[in-house]
């Protein structure tokens, strides 16, 4: 199923691009919850991250390197920030196609609501 997302990396819907390589593609979050709030996704689809149980270690690696190389460049390193996957139906997962958010700039709160 072709959700948002792909149609984003596709170039079919516009998005704040902030980072491509080959393994990633970033963009800002329409809806920010911190001064800094970034969706990274992987450019090799995958539907959510239950998905990386049956990803190679190699596509999985690549992933989450690239979240954090997108967070380097995002300036975030010295001060820190965080990466949250929404999982589901509990987790408030909204698109189908797997994705890492980025948030900081600010000082987080702990707990998560
Ligand atoms: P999730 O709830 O984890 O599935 O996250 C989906 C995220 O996509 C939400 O934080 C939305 O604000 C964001 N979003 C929805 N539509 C767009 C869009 N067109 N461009 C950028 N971000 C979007």
């Amino acid at each position: 199923m072709e959700t948002l997302f792909d149609k984003i990396l596709a170039g079919e819907i516009p998005a704040t691009v902030v980072h491509q390589d080959d393994d990633v593609f970033a963009f800002k979050d329409i809806n920010p919850q911190a001064p800094v709030h970034v969706l990274v996704i992987p450019k090799k689809r995958a539907r959510g991250f239950e998905s990386l149980k049956d990803a190679t270690a190699a596509d999985a690696g690549a992933f989450i390197a690239g979240v954090a190389r997108v967070a380097e460049k995002l300036g975030l390193e010295e001060n820190g920030y965080r990466v949250v996957f929404n999982i589901g139906k509990d987790g408030q997962q909204t698109v189908e196609y797997l994705h890492a958010h980025i948030l900081g700039g600010r000082k987080l709160s702990w707990p998560p609501g």
